[in-house]
């Protein structure tokens, strides 16, 4: 197996398949290899376990522009673990997710941002009012940061016009999607 130094990723052949780097060297079984970019609470999550079984891993804390600009936290990591445990730390990560409700509805809930709507103006100012916003364009980036922040989200089971609720936790709001028309609520 072949390790890019750029990127921390192995390969089976010698180049590097996301910087084109060609003629790359044997990978060691210390050199750490991109594992997954997760929550920075379900990253905390990992970790712990990642601890428990002896694997050692590097975080590196990321955001992106829309984060400093609403002057929030850098919200993800992206989690590298040594060579040598990489099997492990993926089998640990897979174990965790599939187990992860909370991981699981915010992919669901960020995978249908096109869906997603309000009642009517009205909702929708209450939303923007309650995120503290002076205009609308950066309503639906806004609600992104929320989701993929939210400590907890959580399916609270069956609604108006036979949809479920879905609860979304953060530090300071808390937002309702329906479950399949993906309406946005406080
Ligand atoms: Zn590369």
């Amino acid at each position: 197996m072949y390790y890019c130094e750029k990127c921390h990723s192995v390969y089976d052949e010698n180049s590097c398949l996301s910087c084109g780097i060609e003629q790359l060297r044997k990978v060691r079984d210390d050199d750490f290899c991109f594992l997954t970019t997760v929550s920075e609470n379900f990253g905390k999550m990992i970790i712990e376990c990642f601890k428990n079984e002896g694997i050692n891993y590097a975080i590196i804390p990321v955001g992106d522009g829309v984060r400093s600009k609403f002057a929030l936290t850098l919200g993800n990591y992206q989690i590298y673990v040594q060579y040598n445990k990489f099997n492990k730390a993926k089998d640990i990560f897979e174990f965790l997710t599939e187990n992860n409700s909370t991981e699981k509805l915010k992919e669901k809930i960020l995978a249908n941002v096109d869906k997603w709507h309000f009642e009517n103006e009205r909702a929708k100012k209450r939303v923007i009012k309650k995120l503290k916003l002076t205009q609308d364009n950066d309503l639906i980036e806004c609600i992104k940061e929320k989701v993929e922040q939210a400590q907890s989200v959580e399916d609270v089971g069956l609604m108006v016009d036979n949809e479920h609720g879905i609860l979304v936790k953060t530090d300071d709001v808390i937002l309702w999607f329906s479950s399949i028309s993906f309406k946005i609520n406080l």
